[in-house]
């Protein structure tokens, strides 16, 4: 089977970088959503533990029960609770998004709540005018408020919707801050960072900064030094099943899309789109050592010119999305869990 290698030196490695731009491991969210990124979810939950890393976000309440043991602090991004986090135990660890104000009659008397708020991405969070409003609900719904955040649309692009969204989390800070007093929700905790603004910015104010794709090592921030050092953990490698020797003219693979020029060598390894390997890099895939791909991706097979019996398919997915004409995060959230996942280091 194809399988993957996460390099536990490069995620430290990673998060020394990060830590010292949050000044302190206690100030980072690991984001561990979609199975961490493809990473595995138990496997980086696990580093990020030993790392002394305390605070994760993840999507479903699912997710935040997997990893409820390795964390002190678990944020829930799209899920509503099943149970008040008043439970003791796990459920006390986890705190739930409002993404909509109609949401908020939803969640059981007692739950722990952040509130998003929209600052100009327009898609999660509540309005900034409607933060009175929210505050009232969450009251009334008897829920405990305990933060404040918002999602950048453009931290990883020259665009002064980023400087806009600055501005008014900050404006919205000062009104949050004198809400929370009136009814009782002190001290709130304010994150509005993803990686990029994490690392664009060197004016870090918040309580807390949202941290993926930096950790991985695929954060792609232009001009950007201290981007520049982070390096990607993850590797993948897929097994061959089969060699043959193919002649001049001979042709590979479903609709013959490949024709050989010259006699070679082909191999046929077991990593396709069932796999997570993305189709759009048919016929134009080259790995990191240099050897080509030939062919359509089929679903758990791909062939390359090569004889090797592992065959390392990608070490960088920016590098290798670019082939797919995509972005890191797919290329590695496209790769299914089934593939066994093992810590290097
Ligand atoms: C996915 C996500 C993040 C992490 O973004 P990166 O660019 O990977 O650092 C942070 N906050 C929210 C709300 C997210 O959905």
């Amino acid at each position: 089977m194809a399988f993957i290698t996460l390099n536990k030196n490069h995620f430290f490695h990673n998060l020394d970088i990060i830590t010292k731009r949050t000044c302190g491991k206690d100030k980072i969210a690991l984001v561990l959503k979609d199975n961490a990124y493809g990473h595995g979810l138990i496997e980086v939950a696990q580093m990020a533990k030993e790392y002394g890393i305390t605070k994760a976000v993840v999507r479903s309440c699912d997710e935040a029960k997997k990893v409820a043991d390795f964390f002190e602090y678990i944020l829930v991004l799209a899920d509503t609770p099943r149970e008040s986090s008043n439970a003791v135990g796990t459920a006390s660890k986890i705190r739930y998004t409002i993404n909509d104000l109609k949401q908020i009659k939803k969640f059981p008397k007692g739950t722990k709540v952040e509130l998003k708020v929209n600052t100009a991405m327009n898609r999660n969070g509540i309005e900034i005018e409607e933060l009175e409003a929210a505050f009232e609900r969450i009251d009334k719904q008897g829920l405990e408020l305990e933060g404040i955040f918002t999602h950048h649309s453009s931290a990883d692009e020259q665009n002064s919707i980023y400087d806009l969204q600055n501005s008014n989390f900050e404006r919205l800070k000062e009104r949050a801050t004198s809400l929370a007093k009136r009814y009782n929700f002190e001290p709130l905790r304010f994150h509005s960072s993803n990686s990029a603004a994490l690392f664009r910015g060197d004016d870090f104010r918040d309580d807390m900064a949202r941290v993926g794709i930096a950790a991985y090592g695929c954060l792609e921030l232009e001009n950007n030094s201290n981007a520049a050092k982070l390096k990607p953990i993850l590797s993948v490698y897929a097994k061959k099943l089969s060699t043959r020797n193919l002649k001049a003219g001979e042709c590979v693979g479903y609709s013959a899309t490949y024709k050989a020029q010259k006699n070679c060598t082909l191999s046929n390894y077991d990593f396709g789109y069932g796999d997570g390997f993305l189709r759009s890099c048919s016929n134009n895939y080259i790995t990191p050592e240099g050897v080509n791909i030939a062919g359509r991706i089929s679903m758990d097979n791909s062939s390359f010119l090569s004889d090797k019996e592992e065959l390392l398919i990608f070490d960088d997915a920016r590098v290798a999305a670019k082939f797919a004409g995509t972005i890191s995060y797919e290329m590695l959230t496209a790769l299914k869990p089934n593939l066994k996942r093992s810590v290097l280091g």
